[in-house]
C-alpha cells in the first residue's frame, strides 16, 4: 500500500495539473505551451528531456539496473477543435479548442507517476521511457516512431491508459486482442450527367446512385464478410447539387470504415476492398462513374496477451476482479503504432459518474472526467511499471 499512499500524497497536485492542462488546450502538433510545461516538470524531477516529433517530449528514468529492460509509458497531449460548453473555472481559455478526450488527465497522471517512479528509482529493475505524444487524434504516434522514439535505448514493451467515459468510475477495461478499431477514411465522388428534374430520363442521376450506395454497403457485414467481424461503415458527409430542380453532375460521399480485426490488402474480409468493389458495381448499374480517395488512418490496438495479463493482475490487486470489464471500442487510438512494434497494452480507465457530470461521450462539448479516478490511473502506471520489471522483463 506504500504506492497508494504516495499517490494520495500528490492528489491535489495531480488535480491541479489536470486542470491547468484543461484550461490551456492546444491542437495536434501545436502543443507548444503543453510541451514546455511537461518538460519543465520532468526536468524538475531531475530527468533529462528530449524533443521528438516537434512538440513531443521523451525522458528516460534509469533504475537500479542500467542494462535492464526498457518500458515505454505513453500519454497523449493534443486537444480537439471543439468549443467547450462547461462552465467550471478551469474551462478552456482557448476559444474553439478543448480537451474533450481526457488527454489533459493522461498527462497529469503520467507526470505524477514519473514523480513517484523517480522517487522509487533504486527499486526499479529496469528503465522507463516516459513519452508525451502529440496529435493522437490524427495518428501522431507514427511520426514519433519514425523519428526513433522506440530506439536508443531500444524499447521492449509499452503501456498506456485512456480515460474512458463508456465505463463507469471505479472500473477499468482490460482485454487481450483488438480493443480499438482499424480505420480507413474515404471520399467517393460519384459522377453522372446533370440535367432538369423534369426530364430525369435524359440525365444520369448521381443522387439515386449515392442513395443506393449508402444503403447497400451496410450489407457488407453479414453478406460479404462474417457477422462475427465487427465492422461499421458510416457516412459523415454527403454533398451534391445546387438547387431543388437541378440534377447535379456529381455527389461526394465521405465517411469512415472501422473494423475490429486484422485485414490486410487483398484479404477477402477486408471491408475497404469490399466497399470499393461494391460501390463501383452499384455506380456501374446506374450508369455513373466513381473515383475513390481512401486513406488508412489507424491500425487496431491489439493488446499483447502477456502485457494484458500483467495489467489484469495489477488491476485485480488494486480494485478486485469485479471492477475489471472486458472492453473493446470502435473508436480509434494511434497507440496501435506502438502495439504494432512492441508487446503493449492499453487500459481503459472508467470515468463515468452521474454526480461528477462525467457521463458525456468523448468529443462532446460538455465532456469532462471524474477527477476521483485520476489516482487510480497513477497507481496503475506505477504498479504496472514495477510489475513489468519484477516479472515480465
Ligand atoms: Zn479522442
Ligand atoms: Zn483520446
Amino acid at each position: 500500500m506504500e504506492i497508494r499512499r504516495a499517490v494520495e500524497t500528490y492528489r491535489e497536485e495531480l488535480i491541479a495539473l489536470r486542470r491547468d492542462f484543461h484550461a490551456y488546450p492546444e491542437l495536434g502538433f501545436r502543443e507548444f505551451r503543453t510541451a514546455e510545461k511537461v518538460e519543465t516538470y520532468l526536468q524538475s524531477l531531475g530527468l533529462e528531456t528530449e524533443r521528438i516529433a516537434g512538440t513531443g517530449v521523451a525522458a528516460m528514468l534509469d533504475g537500479r539496473r542500467k542494462d535492464g529492460a526498457v518500458l515505454l509509458l505513453r500519454a497523449d497531449m493534443d486537444a480537439l477543435p471543439i468549443q467547450e460548453e462547461n462552465s467550471f473555472a478551469f474551462a478552456s481559455m482557448h476559444p474553439g479548442v478543448m480537451h474533450a478526450c481526457g488527454h489533459d488527465a493522461h498527462m497529469a497522471m503520467m507526470l505524477i507517476a514519473a514523480k513517484i517512479l523517480t522517487e522509487m528509482a533504486d527499486e526499479l529493475e529496469g528503465r522507463i521511457k516516459f513519452v508525451f505524444q502529440p496529435n493522437e487524434e490524427i495518428a501522431g504516434a507514427q511520426l514519433m516512431i519514425d523519428e526513433g522514439v522506440l530506439e536508443d535505448p531500444h524499447v521492449d514493451a509499452s503501456l498506456a491508459l485512456h480515460i474512458w467515459s463508456p465505463i463507469e468510475s471505479g472500473k477499468v477495461g482490460i482485454k487481450a486482442g483488438p480493443v480499438t478499431a482499424s480505420m480507413d477514411v474515404f471520399s467517393v465522388t460519384i459522377s453522372g450527367r446533370g440535367g432538369h428534374t423534369g426530364y430525369p430520363e435524359s440525365a444520369v442521376d448521381p443522387v439515386i446512385a449515392a442513395a443506393n450506395v449508402i444503403q447497400q454497403v451496410q450489407q457488407i457485414q453479414t453478406r460479404l464478410i462474417s457477422p462475427m467481424n465487427a465492422t461499421a461503415i458510416m457516412f459523415g458527409k454527403v454533398q451534391g447539387g445546387s438547387k431543388n430542380n437541378i440534377i447535379p453532375d456529381e455527389v461526394v460521399l465521405e465517411g469512415t470504415i472501422r473494423y475490429l480485426y486484422a485485414a490486410g490488402p487483398g484479404d477477402l474480409h477486408n471491408p475497404t476492398e469490399r466497399f470499393r468493389k461494391l460501390v463501383t458495381d452499384i455506380c456501374t448499374v446506374h450508369g455513373c462513374g466513381c473515383t475513390f480517395d481512401i486513406q488508412h488512418e489507424n491500425d487496431a490496438v491489439v493488446n499483447h496477451p502477456t502485457m494484458t495479463s500483467m495489467a489484469f493482475d495489477v488491476a485485480k490487486e488494486m480494485l478486485g476482479e469485479s471492477c475489471i470489464t472486458e472492453h473493446a471500442s470502435m473508436a480509434c487510438e494511434d497507440f496501435s503504432a506502438f502495439c504494432d512494434q512492441v508487446p503493449s497494452v492499453l487500459v481503459f480507465l472508467g470515468t463515468a459518474r452521474e454526480e461528477a457530470g462525467s457521463t458525456y461521450p468523448h468529443h462532446n462539448p460538455k465532456f469532462t472526467i471524474d477527477e476521483a479516478t485520476l489516482t487510480t490511473g497513477v497507481e496503475l502506471l506505477v504498479r504496472g511499471a514495477m510489475r513489468y520489471f519484477e516479472r515480465y522483463s
